[in-house]
């Protein structure tokens, strides 16, 4: 009974059986009663005949006398059936006709006088007929009763027919109308228990098939972050177990004696756990960023200060690799709001980038411009370009367009998804141009400070 369809079930038979039962009581009623008024005005033609056939007899014999002789010939059959009888009583009201001939001769009784029609000829009352012997409406021949049994079966007959139909009706649409509903319970739980690829089907009734589309939406989103998560994590194993592993070995061969216990090995694994450690500051960071947990030190932040910051700082690794780290001429900046070591930061990952990637003799170019409400900085290169297929993953976590490089040899596959964790949280945005073997040009925009 807890049940959707059950339920609706339930509400379409009573609300059928409740039309049909109504409709078939007033069918009947109507039909019984419209059917003895149709008796009842044959009732009364027919007495009206009888009366001026009574009176055409009074016209052709001057008297009432005898009436009774010819009558039965010219009684309608009809009259006969029913049973009705009459009495003919001349003006006086004295009986000159019974039909059973039992009160021929006797006076009418004063009920028979009030229900008495009078008969006319030329314009004068010459006597009267009664009819019945209670003057009620007439009682029902055996064909009319009949008649109205079968009216009232047919219609019974009718109303089952009727309501059994509207019960088969009612169970199947009270289950097509819910079963999508059972379907995505049913989806739903086999999601539940990590069955990622459940779909519904996007059908039925308007409402129900937005259900299904959002759930299905949702069920992608999940298995979306599902496969990240996985991914993830797999991610972070392999960059912990390479490190660890180098390390590991290193060790040994000193306690083996085979690599010599001196500083020069000592600072390699000494470095070996500062980029670790790194590594690890970076995951926090992008968790923190997850769970909305990033804090700010925002303040008015000078962008051509942390450019030219930015430039100086680089330039020393610049020079070693023969790259030109240049600023271009800035146009009149507002500061922006922000916190300006994350901006430091974003920065020094996009230049680490650009240097990483830059040939030798290349040149890094970093600027400014005023877009609207935002100041858009940009960090532009002339090295390799990225591929229109790694273009949309860049700032994924872990995503390295040259799957081969390493951690040894590249970073960490995290410095964009950071940059981009700090932009955004800072209510900026995040992006790069590139046109392969020309060069690369990250940008990301931060809003200028309100005056
Ligand atoms: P990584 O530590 O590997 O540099 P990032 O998140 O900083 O990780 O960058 C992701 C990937 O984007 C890099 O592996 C590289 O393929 C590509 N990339 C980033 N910056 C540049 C650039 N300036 N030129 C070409 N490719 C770039």
């Amino acid at each position: 009974m807890n049940r959707l369809w059950v339920r609706l079930m339930v509400a379409f038979v009573a609300v059928t059986l409740v039309g049909i039962g109504i409709v078939a009581v007033l069918a009947g009623v109507r039909a019984d009663s419209e059917f003895r008024n149709f008796l009842q005005e044959q009732e009364n033609e027919q007495r009206q005949e009888v009366a001026e056939i009574v009176g055409a007899y009074y016209r052709n014999n001057s008297s009432l006398e005898g009436v009774g002789g010819s009558w039965n010939l010219s009684r309608s059959e009809h009259d006969r059936r029913r049973g009705q009888n009459f009495i003919i009583a001349d003006v006086n009201g004295r009986v000159v006709y019974d039909e059973h001939g039992e009160n021929t001769g006797a006076p009418l009784s004063p009920n028979q006088r009030q229900r008495a029609l009078p008969v006319t000829a030329n314009g004068e009352t010459v006597g009267y007929v009664v009819f019945g012997s209670n003057g009620g409406p007439p009682p029902l021949a055996t064909p009319e009763q009949d008649f109205l049994a079968q009216l009232r079966n047919s219609l019974i007959l009718a109303g089952l027919v009727a309501g059994v139909l509207g019960i088969v009706l009612s169970i199947a649409l009270s289950r097509t109308l819910t079963a999508p509903l059972a379907n995505l319970a049913h989806a739903a739980h086999r999601f539940a228990a990590r069955d990622w690829n459940q779909r519904v089907p996007v059908q039925g009734a308007q409402e129900i098939a937005e259900v299904a589309t959002a759930f299905n939406a949702m069920a992608d989103d999940l298995q979306k972050q599902e496969a990240l998560r996985r991914n993830m994590i797999a991610d972070i194993a392999h960059e912990l177990r390479t490190p660890l592993a180098v390390m590991q070995g290193n060790l040994r061969a000193m306690l083996d004696d085979v690599y010599p216990l001196d500083r020069g090995e000592i600072a390699t694994l000494y470095d070996e756990t500062r980029l670790l450690s790194r590594l690890v500051d970076d995951l926090r960071e992008l968790a923190l960023a997850d769970a909305g947990q990033l804090t700010l030190n925002l303040s008015n932040v000078d962008v051509r200060e942390v450019l030219q910051n930015a430039a100086a700082n680089f330039s020393i690794a610049a020079d070693a690799q023969n790259v030109r780290v240049q600023v271009s001429s800035l146009p009149p900046l507002p500061h922006v709001r922000a916190d300006a070591d994350r901006v430091a930061q974003v920065l020094r990952n996009l230049l680490a980038n650009a240097l990483r990637h830059t040939p030798e003799g290349g040149t890094i170019t970093l600027g400014a411009t005023v877009q609207g409400k935002f100041v858009r900085v940009l960090v532009r290169d002339t090295g390799e370009g990225i591929a229109p297929q790694d273009m949309p993953h860049v700032f994924e976590r872990f995503y390295r367009a040259d799957k081969s490089r390493t951690r040894s040899t590249g970073g960490t596959g995290l410095g964009l998804a950071i940059a981009k964790a700090w932009v955004e949280a800072m209510g900026g945005k995040i992006g790069v141009e590139s046109d392969v073997g020309k060069g690369s040009e990250f940008w990301f925009a931060l809003p200028a400070e309100k005056n």
